[in-house]
């Protein structure tokens, strides 16, 4: 029988302090909060042991929260877990998210032996004044001596991630940081704009128009965006997707996975799924979700498989944030109709306007494009 691949991602929703403009499912805990996390996280990879033989796990994600705060130990019960229940592909990617002043040669150690060799580092900023300003609890110097410290234990592949649009940034010092990174030399870069998300402190410091103007401008923060895809182009580093930047062949097979519609499942409090069709997500409260956990297959088994129109739609959504675009074949082999015959009109209209382009048989956003990319992906719902 041939295995379907799949990749795995699970949520650690625990961080030292919460960050001001993090929106993400993560709070403080203590340690017997986060045990009594990791044993309903454990017996929800259990619950999937029946279908666990048809799946081949390729990519495996730890992500939050930061994952890098509970015990080594906890992270490496967890991957025997997924062990026991799925098969893993001998060349899995395998990522652990840390935060800077997080790690140490134990952790890393501990974290190779138990099978990863992927790290994402989420430094954001090599500003100090940025850094105290999104709140981060970290200064560069322990960014830069985890980051050192986890090449000298076995780290070949690793992420940086970055922010831009931090209020009181200017081009320079995004430049200053883009920089400072690329003279590290990490395999791949993250650059994400900051967005101000509802119910976060940012959004009250923020989000009115005087708060506003304690932001980069829009025009400025467009310059940002442009001047990292050209100067991290120039150190060979390939924009794959929107904000992601890699070297040759370290793009992340994770990611790639949900901006081309390949199956995954997530673990863990309010992770979400892609799998037969179906796409779903676990409790985001906490108490629902340990009681959910033991479970959760077959919670899966009672969801409907999404209709064809919206996973059309949805191809179309994931797939233009790629810089390669979406390949008409590959739209025809997952729905079985001409690609002309659902999206022609709207694919002929941004031709027209520079908005699309079409190399290859594939369809993709110019930079003009995704200057406006809000704008027409909205055109491709049916
Ligand atoms: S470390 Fe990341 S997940 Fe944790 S609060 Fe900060 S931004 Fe949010």
């Amino acid at each position: 029988m041939i295995k379907r691949p799949l990749g795995i991602y699970v949520h650690i929703p625990f961080c030292v302090e919460k960050c001001g403009y993090c929106d993400f499912l993560s709070a403080p805990a203590g340690v017997d909060e986060q045990s009594k996390y990791v044993r309903a996280l454990l017996k929800e990879i259990r619950s999937y042991e029946p279908v666990g033989d048809l799946f081949m796990v390729d990519t495996v994600f730890f992500g939050g929260g930061t994952p890098s705060i509970i015990s080594p130990t906890l992270v490496a019960k967890i991957m025997d877990r997924l062990r026991e229940v799925f098969s893993f592909a001998d060349e899995v990617e395998a990522t652990i998210e840390c935060n800077p002043g997080t790690l140490d040669e134990k952790k890393l150690k501990s974290y190779v032996k138990a099978g990863f060799n992927r790290l994402s580092l989420g430094l954001q900023s090599a500003n100090e004044r940025e850094l105290k300003t999104l709140g981060r609890i970290h200064d560069y110097a322990a960014f830069e001596n985890n980051y050192r410290l986890a090449r000298r234990n076995g780290f070949a592949n690793i992420n940086v991630d970055l922010i831009f649009g931090i209020p009181g940034q200017d081009i320079k010092s995004w430049k200053q940081t883009l920089e400072t990174v690329v003279g590290l030399q990490p395999d791949h870069i993250s650059a994400y704009s900051l967005i101000i998300e509802k119910n976060t402190p940012f959004h009250y410091r923020y989000g009115s128009e005087a708060g506003k103007k304690l932001l980069p401008g829009e025009a400025e923060e467009r310059a940002m965006y442009r001047f990292a895809n050209d100067y991290l182009g120039d150190m060979g580093y390939r924009r794959y997707e929107f904000s992601n930047h890699a070297k040759k062949g370290k793009e992340s097979r994770h990611n790639i996975k949900y901006w081309t519609m390949q199956e995954y499942l997530g673990f863990g409090l309010g992770a979400a799924s892609y799998l037969g069709g179906k796409r779903f997500s676990n409790p985001s409260d906490m108490e629902e979700y340990i009681e959910h956990a033991p479970n959760s297959y077959a919670g899966f088994r009672m969801q409907p498989v999404r209709p064809e129109k919206r996973a059309m739609e949805e191809f179309m959504f994931l797939g233009l944030r790629m810089a390669d675009g979406v390949a008409k074949a590959d739209f025809e082999e997952m729905f079985h109709v001409r690609f002309e015959s659902v999206y022609k009109n709207v694919v002929d209209k941004y031709k027209r306007s520079g908005h699309l382009e079409e190399v290859d048989e594939r369809i993709r956003l110019t930079d003009k494009g995704i200057d406006v990319s809000n704008r027409i992906l909205a055109d491709f719902l049916l």
